[in-house]
């Protein structure tokens, strides 16, 4: 039998905080159970936000939590390419399509329809369905945009991508969902409307490489916080598009602050860099997180 393989996946766009101890412990204890292996991946494609330098952090505060991972942790910015390949397949089936309305733009026409007492479709996390408009552009007039240097996003057609894929796709949750959907999940990709895959200057979107990457690196164990959850029907959905095998998931519970809300990368006050200097161990870590 081949060994599960977890991974642990932060952005470097901020100090690692007390939700990312405890996500990153979860997945460490579940490999070490399991006979398994732990995976780091550095999700770096957004390259105006992520630094060098809070790259270094997640190393040194992984190492000081006591977890070790296979070196060298994949670092998305490295393997545009393998996301470009995968972008690239997209376009050739026609299931992608470039989205030129900006966010004002977008905002304009969401008004006008809530003007005239229409209710805007929203997505799982709240925002507007994207409007897809232009989905109806002809190939001449994309052509043309784009040789003016329109900015664009490619999308992916959610109407043609779930009849691509024939059937609603599932997947098994080890974990929980936000209104505690566990077991065979019915993926419904269709709740985010048509999504962004990709951006002209980057050939990805955190949806594209994480799908494409769990495949490339061979994840069969996706162990990552609940606010994940509903992001996993278009991750399944990329997978049955892209003809990638699925793994399970297993989606944790939050650490949370005192007032109930998912801590952030702006509050330093949890950050591990902050805590160690005040003179805590990785055990008061684990404890603070409720793994001691
Ligand atoms: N990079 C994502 C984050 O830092 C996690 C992605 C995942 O685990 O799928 O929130």
């Amino acid at each position: 039998m081949t060994k599960p393989v977890f991974r642990f996946a932060p952005s470097p766009n901020g100090e690692l905080h007390l939700g990312h101890a405890y996500s990153a412990l979860v997945n460490w204890r579940m490999a070490q159970e399991t006979g398994g292996r732990f995976l780091l991946r550095i999700e770096d494609i957004d390259v105006t936000r992520c630094t060098p330098a809070f790259e270094d952090g997640i190393y040194r505060d992984l190492a000081w939590l006591g977890l070790e991972w296979e070196k060298p942790a994949r670092r998305q910015s490295d393997h545009f390419d393998d996301y470009r390949e995968a972008l690239e397949q997209l376009i050739d089936a026609e299931l992608v399509y470039p989205a030129f309305m900006t966010r004002g733009e977008v905002r304009t026409r969401i008004a006008h329809d809530e003007a005239e007492g229409r209710s805007w479709p929203r997505d799982p996390d709240g925002a507007p369905r994207y409007p897809g408009d232009d989905k109806h552009l002809s190939l001449a007039e994309r052509r043309g945009r784009i040789a003016e240097g329109a900015p664009f996003a490619w999308r992916l057609d959610m109407r043609r991508a779930m009849a691509h894929a024939g059937v609603a796709p599932r997947w098994d949750e080890t974990g929980q969902g936000p209104r505690g959907e566990t077991g065979i999940v019915t993926a419904s990709p269709q709740d985010w409307g048509d999504v962004v895959i990709a951006r002209r200057e980057i050939p990805a979107s955190y949806h594209l490489s994480v799908t494409v990457d769990d495949a490339l690196q061979g994840i069969t164990h996706v162990v990552r916080g609940r606010d994940l959850f509903y992001a996993t029907a278009i991750h399944r959905l990329l997978q049955e598009l892209l003809g990638l095998p699925v793994p399970s998931y297993h989606h944790h519970d939050l650490i949370v602050d005192d007032d109930r809300r998912k801590l952030s990368k702006s509050r330093g006050d949890t950050s591990l860099a902050a805590l160690r200097t005040t003179g805590a161990t990785p055990a008061d870590i684990a404890r603070m997180v409720g793994l001691g």
